[in-house]
């Protein structure tokens, strides 16, 4: 696995299969691990924001979920070969997590969304096993609460659904007492898989244009998604 630095943010150049076979391996054996879905907006937060940097650095793998990751790593003739959606892997690890019998824990979201996200997972993968659901809270007073619901449900894949930078840090904070082998920061991914929220149309996400959609049906997000011009100036600049 080749590891990159988008400006100074650590990425790791995975297909969505190795991203599966990497979760894989960590199931066997060796100590529980952190996934974090890297994208443009985590890597400009993350230049101005030390404990989320400190999270991206420590994650044991970093997938790229943005096309402007593979965009700046071609300037300097470094290859990405593919996005990784979080929300695709989330599909991907379904089938695997069916095959193999992990149980699999959905935190956060809004209250409902979870559970709408898992009965879509259960009708493409019906032998997944969901051991449990929370909406909890991103708050560190909710912290031992939320971790000692997904040790008592005994979840080996851990899915986190508070937004970035808050379902990183709480991984950061909490993995180890959860007791989860794996553990990945979701972002909206449940709101996708239950309809609560629509994904951009293929042809959008072909072009990388996935975040053009999102800005569109949540014109809220302009302020957050500065982010995407002033990473491609100084990716341009070569910073
Ligand atoms: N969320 C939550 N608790 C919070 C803040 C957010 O459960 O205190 C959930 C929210 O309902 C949504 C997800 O976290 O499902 C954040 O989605 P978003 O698309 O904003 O993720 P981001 O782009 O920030 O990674």
């Amino acid at each position: 696995m080749t590891r990159l630095r988008i400006l100074g943010i650590p990425v790791d150049a995975v297909t969505e299969a190795q991203a599966v076979q990497w979760v894989r391996a960590a199931m066997v054996g060796g100590p529980p691990r952190q996934i974090v879905t890297v994208n443009p907006e985590f890597v400009m937060r993350a230049r101005s924001d030390p404990p989320f940097r400190a999270v991206l650095e420590a994650a044991d793998l970093a997938i790229p979920d943005g096309a402007g990751l593979l965009w700046a790593a071609r300037r300097r003739k470094q290859v990405i070969p593919q996005r990784v959606a979080g929300v695709d892997l989330i599909h991907a690890l379904a089938g695997e997590a069916e095959r193999a019998g992990w149980r699999v824990f959905l935190l956060g979201a809004r209250p409902g969304v979870a559970a709408a996200a898992a009965a879509v997972l259960h009708r493409r993968h019906p032998g997944l096993i969901i051991c449990g659901i929370l909406a909890g809270s991103p708050s560190p007073s909710e912290d031992a609460a939320s971790s000692a619901a997904v040790r008592a449900a005994r979840a080996d894949l851990l899915l986190v659904a508070f937004g970035a930078p808050a379902q990183d840090l709480w991984i950061a904070r909490n993995l180890e007492r959860s007791g989860a082998r794996v553990a990945m920061g979701v972002g909206g991914a449940f709101d996708f898989i239950s309809g609560q929220a629509r994904r951009a149309p293929a042809w959008m996400r072909r072009r990388g244009l996935e975040w053009l959609y999102r800005l569109s049906r949540e014109p809220w997000r302009w302020r957050r998604m500065l982010a995407l011009p002033r990473f491609v100036v100084l990716v341009l600049k070569g910073a």
